[in-house]
């Protein structure tokens, strides 16, 4: 699954909280044979169920999942014989227990369920889509909802084959796992029943059906049909997304030992869609803003990220579908490789989007969450369906991502794909744990990865290493020592007990060296006197490093010249983070920045944007913000002019996104009124007529734009969205409004995101994103609380942590006891850590301002009066 982007349990919930709620171990499914007839007059769905088991011990009770299932009969054959099971509920939630008259005996029995259920509006399950005025059928079953489609084991390590059949109305067709096999007239006079191939054996979480009216667009790749579908208004919409879908497959097919084992692959753009996108075994479902792409005109990020997706939902085929982890608490085996991979191919493919580049950006943004206490070890304890549903964040995408990117420089990238293909094999059609990863990439390297990996997977945070270098006798002695890395001042000042096997390599003058660092303490001795070491060589390490402030004054005169553009990315994150740590002040991390005037990498510039936002958003007020403007202007004026607003013939897409990036900075940052004003142009240019403009800039100038938009630009947005060509408009559109900081157009926004216009896949990120605008975020704050059973009617079991998870933009006391008091008085679910997490980054803020604020100021003041 992706992520688009953590109530702490009571004394009565604590007690389920910590009770493993899994299946008894009485029988196996080894194939479900499922009929559904959705009814879209009375948005509900008929099921038939026939479930071949394996009996595993003589037994009168069959424990399966279910949830929100009305079951009309159940049966078990035995020969000539059939029992007739009684259902009641329990022994756990989303549990019944089917009662027989006499026990069934061990072995092969066949169990039969007719049941009803509810095309639901909760987005899981089987739910009820809309669009074009017509009704959908559309399923999400990760990670607990197979149970909502059908009475199932619904635990991953429960693997069989599924057989599906679907009744449809005439005007509808379907999608699934299986190959269509037969499509016949019937039941009912209107219907036609659509039988699909039988699947391989995979867990009930990956099973797919979509039943309403689509268009597909077909294309192959290595003997694989592929087809790309989505409503048919979106027909022209698909063929970037299938042209990235065939080259990525064709990478996947040489890059895994395993060609695609599915037969057929589907991709569908669903209408309402909670996550991301979701990896169903060769029916992989989307959010259509995530695929459906105007090739021609879409912006390059829109292009990046279709194929970034593509790339991530593929790689589960594998890494997933095909072994899959045994328990929830190793998801980041799906999700981690998942993230970590989807990069490969399309780099591959788009040599000129720099994904090498963006890979050090991912790291540097997993050591974020990662720093603060309330983080959690990749491998956690999940019981509960709402446990599990939290365990899909940031550390089991980025961070275990971002520790496969390390292991993978570590021991090779040949040794490492041969140590993947091993464990596919190993394991395929199967199960898989931690343990059975490190090995097979310990087995394969010869190197300890299995030592190295529990110390990241198991223990939460991430390691700080701080330096010290010195020349002794011509050769340069490094001093490496190691702790656990907070945010929090305090908490980094006490010793941590933690211990990491951390592969370093350190980059000097003269060379570099890469060691394993196993003790608190370590020395290294390199050849020869350099005057700088840089302790994170082509930044692959997910760890941070701080040097004395002298030494971080040499990086920054070299940084240019010596470093590589993922090392200064990686240099910015850790200065960064010291700066908000207390190690560094705010203005060491001004001046390393300061000699950046030059720098033309995307991400580079992107995380200095990021820093420099931080610094806009929570330590400005009257006193110094024009001063840090000045500072803004001066320090992206030469990259603004070189750049200008309108791109040269030919020109490549990284240096669009990089004009697009850098007058971002110059007009929302800096204030440059010419910016606004050509901004306020473009975005006027762009509503009469969409193709004249560069999409890419244009996300840039609504941005801009809106800052001092007034009442006018507002309406005339809102009008354009509603005859909005494509997603990609559509939502340049929306997110603009959440820019605009006249309280009564903030409180608009937030109306119109608790209205019927905006889809509840949508209304949670919008009310989220208005709490990154300074202006508004407080207003926003008080509209919340004042119209909770309003947001709660728009948020989903998982989409309701985007507003806790947001409330981590305030910056004071106050807020912060009002957010920790209101969600614990409401529950909010899925976001027992996210919480506390939210309360921390507010607490760091307020230690970062308190420590730093003087400081700023004073360097800003310098600055100013040295006319700079
Ligand atoms: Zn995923």
């Amino acid at each position: 699954m992706k992520t688009i982007v953590s109530v702490i349990c009571s004394v009565i919930i604590m007690v389920s909280c910590l009770r493993a709620q899994r299946l008894p171990e009485i029988a196996v499914p080894e194939n479900y044979k499922l009929a559904f007839a959705p009814d879209f007059a009375t948005d509900t769905f008929a099921g038939q169920e026939e479930i071949s088991l394996h009996m595993l011990k003589p037994s009168n009770v069959i424990v399966l999942n279910a949830a929100d299932i009305d079951f009309e009969a159940v049966m078990v054959h035995l020969g000539e014989d059939t029992l007739t099971g009684k259902v009641t509920n329990g022994p756990e939630n989303q549990m019944v227990t089917l009662i027989f008259d006499k026990p069934i005996p061990a072995g092969p029995a066949l169990l039969h369920i007719h049941y009803k259920g509810k095309l639901n509006n909760q987005l899981r399950g089987l739910y009820l889509s809309r669009a074009n005025g017509r009704k959908y059928a559309v399923s999400q079953l990760e990670a607990v909802d197979a149970r909502r489609a059908f009475p199932s084991f619904d635990e991953p390590s429960y693997k069989a084959t599924f057989d599906v059949t679907v009744i449809a109305d005439k005007g509808d067709t379907a999608i699934s796992n299986g190959k269509i096999i037969s499509d016949t007239p019937g039941p009912g006079e209107n219907q036609h029943t659509i039988k699909f191939s039988t699947t391989p054996k995979m867990s009930s979480y990956l099973v797919a059906l979509a039943v309403g009216d689509f268009y597909c667009q077909e294309g192959s790749q290595d003997g694989i049909p592929i087809r790309v579908c989505a409503t048919p208004d979106k027909k022209n919409l698909l063929s970037f997304a299938l042209e990235s879908a065939e080259h990525i497959l064709h990478f996947y097919d040489s890059y895994y030992s395993i060609k695609y084992p599915y037969g057929k692959l589907d991709i569908l753009a669903a209408p309402d869609f909670e996550a991301g996108a979701m990896e169903n075994t060769a029916a992989i479902f989307y959010r259509e803003t995530l695929l459906t792409i105007d090739d021609k005109t879409a912006s390059v990020d829109a292009h990046k990220q279709v194929a970034d997706v593509l790339g991530h939902e593929m790689a589960h085929q594998w890494f997933g579908d095909l072994v899959t982890m045994k328990w929830w608490d190793d998801v980041w085996l799906n999700e981690g490789f998942a993230t970590w991979m989807s990069r490969k191919p399309v780099a591959d493919w788009k040599q000129d989007w720099d994904l090498d580049i963006d890979k050090a950006r991912a790291t540097s943004m997993a050591l974020n969450t990662d720093s603060l206490q309330h983080t959690r070890p990749i491998r956690a304890k999940a019981e509960t369906p709402n446990q599990i549903d939290e365990l899909f964040d940031g550390i089991a995408y980025g961070k275990a991502a971002s520790v496969l990117r390390m292991i993978e420089a570590y021991v090779g990238p040949e040794v490492f794909r041969k140590g993947v293909n091993a464990y596919l094999e190993k394991h395929a059609y199967g199960n898989a744990t931690s343990e059975d990863f490190w090995n097979a990439i310990a087995e394969a390297s010869h190197k300890p990865v299995d030592q190295i990996m529990p110390t990241f997977i198991t223990q939460a945070g991430a390691p700080l290493l701080t330096v010290k270098a010195a020349c002794k006798n011509g050769r340069t002695e490094v001093t490496l020592s190691q702790q656990r890395f907070y945010y929090d001042s305090k908490l980094l000042k006490q010793p941590s007990s933690e211990l990491w096997q951390i592969p370093v390599c350190i980059k000097t003058e003269k060379g570099r060296s890469c060691q394993l660092v196993t003790k608190q303490e370590q020395t290294v001795e390199l050849n020869g006197c350099s005057p700088w070491v840089f302790t994170n060589a082509d930044a692959v390490g997910h760890y941070r490093s701080v040097y004395d402030p002298a030494m971080l004054r040499r990086l920054s005169e070299v940084g240019e010249t010596k470093l590589s553009p993922q090392e200064r990315i990686s240099l910015l994150g850790d200065s960064w983070a010291a700066v908000r740590a207390g190690k560094y002040r705010m203005g060491d991390y001004l001046s390393l920045i300061q000699g950046m005037q030059q720098e033309r990498n995307l991400s580079a510039i992107d995380i200095l944007v990021e820093n420099l936002s931080s610094i806009d958003r929570d330590l400005l007020d009257d006193s110094n913000r024009e001063q840090f403007q000045t500072f803004v202007r001066n320090l992206f004026r030469p990259a603004a002019q070189e750049l200008g607003w309108s791109s040269a013939p030919g020109e490549g897409d990284e240096r669009r996104s990089l004009r697009a990036k850098v007058l971002e900075a110059y007009g929302y940052l800096g204030r440059d009124p010419e910016t606004l004003k050509k901004a306020r142009e473009l975005v006027l240019q762009y509503m009469e007529t969409p193709a004249s403009a560069d999409t890419t800039l244009v996300r840039t100038a609504f941005r801009v734009a809106a800052v001092e938009g007034d009442e006018a630009l507002y309406n005339k947005i809102l009008e354009s969205s509603k005859n909005a060509k494509s997603p990609e408009e559509y939502y340049l559109y929306v997110r603009a409004l959440v820019e605009f900081r006249q309280p009564e157009l903030i409180q608009r926004t937030f109306n119109l995101a608790l209205s019927p216009e905006i889809r509840n896949q949508d209304a949670p990120g919008l009310i989220a994103r208005q709490f990154s605008n300074p202006a508004a975020r407080s207003e926003v704050w008080n509209l919340v609380r004042q119209n909770w059973a309003g947001v709660q009617a728009k948020t989903t079991q998982s989409s309701g942590r985007e507003i806790v998870t947001a409330t981590n933009s305030f910056c004071d006391a106050k807020t912060r006891d009002e957010v920790q008091q209101f969600f614990t008085q409401h529950k909010v679910p899925a976001a027992e850590r996210s919480l506390p997490r939210a309360l921390e980054s507010i607490s760091n803020c307020i230690d970062l301002k308190a420590q730093q604020e003087q400081n700023l100021n004073s360097w800003l003041g310098q600055q100013h009066s040295s006319g700079q």
